[in-house]
């Protein structure tokens, strides 16, 4: 089969957009390879994404009219094993966007010990604009076009901002169409009854309550009533980062979504609240609790302070004054580079990304094997895996942060790249 792969000729970023994720990401990097004495052939062969497809699609809407959409899909590696990595749905996508997320794909599988390469998928469309049939038509002609690259042994897609379970059942369908039978792990993330696994939901809140009380221990802080967090977003990653908390006696005072947020510094009630969101598909207003903008959570007065919104929101200017000793990042890339250099020198503990949201991508495989094996597992299991598989990440992330005297981000992306570094050196180069 042909693949019109895009050549590869912009391994650079474009050089005028400062806040570029690629530039992030390249340049994240660049810092980790220094501390690891690795041959230059490798650091080369790492640093490019392996392939990268770009397609423009039509789709009729609903009034007859034809409309163009532009899509992509990164690999950035498949050295330990077929790409994994989720399929974003957003007028801010472009092809650096998806670089930069296939690349950390890359290290969150390695560091999570998880047998995946990283990829990353998109389209430049605002979801919300389309109807059911429009959204339908889109992904099962944007999946049709994936099909050369995405397979259960080479690729594997999963939801990742505006897109869902259901969004990946279509790619399922699609897929399985096509080959003439059904192939559930082709994607994860899907509904469970085609497939999916329990416990994907709450993975990623969960993965990062699980590092936050590994930090703790760090400061010893290990009594839960004394433990006050704020969360920034009450989406999937936020509402069940609380939830777990809350769950297990620590005290959630301020959470906060797009809207504005909600301060109680004696502990929200995070079930009531999360059936108040339900009902009115916003945090604010929400009674026993005190109006705060998302500005104001940020530099509360608590102890943790979990990002679990959206990328670039610690930074420069709002950094000196966060007052936290402890930020766990539940979104992908909530910290600048510069508001990461004032955190670390003003001693807060940041628990990075690749690190603290690992726990949807460890599930997602989970739920990979048991479609493969056709046999499914029950909650208890999944989660107790999850835990045991996010505290030996986080204990080997720590001790290698001791040991080279290195922040935790910088230590999580040196035990990635070793990981990738050294299977594609056993694998030699081809041919
Ligand atoms: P979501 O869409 O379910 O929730 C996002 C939340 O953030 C919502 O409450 C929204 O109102 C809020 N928000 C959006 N813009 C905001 C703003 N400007 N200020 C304050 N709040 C804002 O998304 P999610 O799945 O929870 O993902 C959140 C982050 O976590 C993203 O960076 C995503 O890439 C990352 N992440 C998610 C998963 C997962 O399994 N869902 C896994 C790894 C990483």
């Amino acid at each position: 089969m042909v693949v019109a792969y895009h050549p590869s000729t912009a391994t650079t970023p474009s050089p005028h957009v400062e806040s570029n994720p690629y530039s992030v990401a390249l340049a994240q990097y660049d810092r980790a390879v220094r501390y690891l004495n690795l041959k230059e052939n490798t650091i080369e062969f790492l640093r490019y994404p392996h392939r990268e497809f770009t397609v423009n699609f039509p789709v009729v809407r609903d009034n007859g009219k034809l409309e163009m959409f532009t899509g992509y899909r990164v690999h950035h590696s498949t050295v330990l094993g077929p790409s994994k990595g989720g399929i974003r749905y957003s007028l801010a996508v472009t092809l650096d966007e998806i670089r930069a997320l296939a690349m950390w794909m890359t290290w969150k599988c390695a560091l999570a010990g998880i047998p995946y390469g990283g990829a990353k998928g998109g389209v430049v469309v605002d979801p919300k604009s389309l109807s059911a049939r429009e959204l339908e038509a889109l992904t099962r002609r944007y999946a049709a076009e994936l099909i050369p690259l995405i397979g259960p042994n080479s690729d594997i897609p999963a939801p990742d901002m505006g897109t869902n379970a259901q969004v990946m059942a279509w790619i399922m369908d699609t897929y399985s169409m096509t080959v003439g039978y059904s192939v559930p792990a082709v994607v994860t993330g899907k509904p469970l009854n085609i497939g999916g696994s329990l416990g994907r939901s709450e993975a990623t809140g969960r993965s990062v309550i699980t590092c936050m009380i590994e930090a703790l221990k760090r400061q010893n802080m290990n009594h839960p009533d004394d433990v006050s967090i704020a969360i920034q977003g009450f989406g999937n990653v936020g509402s069940n980062a609380a939830h777990y908390a809350h769950s297990l006696g620590y005290k959630v005072v301020a959470v906060s979504d797009v809207f504005g947020g909600v301060y109680n510094p004696h502990g929200l009630d995070v079930p009531a609240l999360q059936r108040y969101t339900t009902e009115t598909g916003s945090v604010v207003g929400f009674r026993e609790a005190d109006s705060i903008t998302n500005d104001q959570l940020l530099t509360l007065s608590c102890d943790v302070l979990i990002p679990a919104a959206m990328e670039g929101q610690l930074t420069e200017e709002n950094a000196p004054y966060i007052r936290a000793q402890i930020v766990v990042e539940g979104a992908n890339g909530p910290t600048t580079p510069e508001a990461d250099d004032i955190l670390n020198d003003r001693g807060v503990l940041i628990v990075p990304d690749v690190l603290a949201n690992a726990g949807g991508v460890v599930v997602s495989y989970f739920e990979w094997v048991q479609d493969l094996q056709a046999f499914f597992w029950d909650e208890e299991d999944i989660y107790k895996r999850l835990e045991k598989q996010m505290q030996h990440s986080y204990r080997a992330t720590e001790n290698t942060a001791e040991e080279h005297g290195v922040d935790m981000r910088t230590a999580a992306q040196m035990l990635a790249i070793r990981r990738v570094a050294d299977a594609f050196e056993t694998r030699g180069v081809y041919p």
